[in-house]
């Protein structure tokens, strides 16, 4: 069964809204996308599905920008609900695409592995990235600079992103982890795929490398476990609730957890 999402995209749409600075939310109800607006040229994070494309450029407008002034696309990771919306973004656009370079070859070369199939059907995005990410690679537009963390585990390539933001003066570090998931763990997944076991110790070393991080606002690549939808919902005009330096750590500990339990502890 083709996901809900993708056969009836109108029933998932958000209307867009600003999260704090110039960080907005364009994505739907169950795949995030995020807009920085850096003062001169837009970042846009992920593309969710190719279904989905007319409500990310709709939401884009909603905001008052043009989608012709995304300069980059940086995504989580090659899975059909991240970098589906790529193809069609790119040929309207022209913008310049950045993938983890670990994960360059799934979404040219390894269609199983797009998660296309689990969402009921096949991958026919496959695109040109423009910048292959390294771990450590820092993105410079206008007054943003996104630093670049190489997170593998979900996918070979994840990669997951810091980036400051200026909400009423104050200076604020934006972070979201590209591959949360351990859908791509499992034992029939890495079996099937023939998945090496280090996959598991690389998702849990990426976690501990993320919890190094202090974040102030914690953006997540699904709006579900970032409560973004419930945050935004909170919000009064004194109060914004995606200011949460504790959510950050609090999530990576849940998905440790998780982890260990699905794996038993090391
Ligand atoms: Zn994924």
């Amino acid at each position: 069964m083709p996901a809900e999402v993708c056969t009836h995209p109108w029933m998932y749409a958000v209307e867009p809204f600003r999260i704090a600075g110039g960080l907005y939310y364009v994505g739907n109800r169950d795949v995030s996308c995020h807009l920085i607006d850096t003062g001169d040229g837009l970042i846009l994070l992920d593309t969710a599905f190719p279904q989905t494309v007319y409500l990310l450029l709709e939401s884009i407008r909603r905001l008052g920008f043009d989608p012709n002034e995304v300069a980059y696309i940086l995504h989580s990771h090659a899975h059909y609900d991240h970098c589906g919306g790529t193809p069609a973004f790119v040929g309207l656009t022209g913008a310049a695409t950045a993938l983890g370079a670990a994960d360059v070859p799934i979404v040219q070369e390894h269609a199983a592995l797009t998660w296309a199939p689990e969402y009921g059907f096949e991958f026919h995005e496959a695109f040109d990235v423009d910048i292959p990410l390294q771990d450590g690679d820092v993105i410079a537009l206008g007054n943003t600079k996104v630093c670049c963390m190489h997170t593998p585990g979900h996918t070979p390539g994840t990669m997951s992103y810091f980036f400051e933001i200026t909400e009423e003066g104050a200076t604020l570090t934006v972070g979201i982890h590209g591959g949360p998931g351990i859908n791509t763990l499992t034992d029939q997944y890495m079996e099937e795929h023939g998945l090496p076991a280090t996959r598991r110790t690389d998702y849990l070393s990426s976690l501990a490398r993320l919890r190094e991080r202090p974040v102030d606002i914690f953006i997540g690549a699904h709006p579900g476990p970032s409560r973004t939808l419930e945050r935004q919902a909170q919000r009064t005009s004194d109060h914004n609730p995606f200011v949460d330096p504790e959510a950050w750590q609090a999530f990576l500990g849940d998905l440790q957890r998780t982890a260990e339990q699905a794996w038993g502890s090391p």
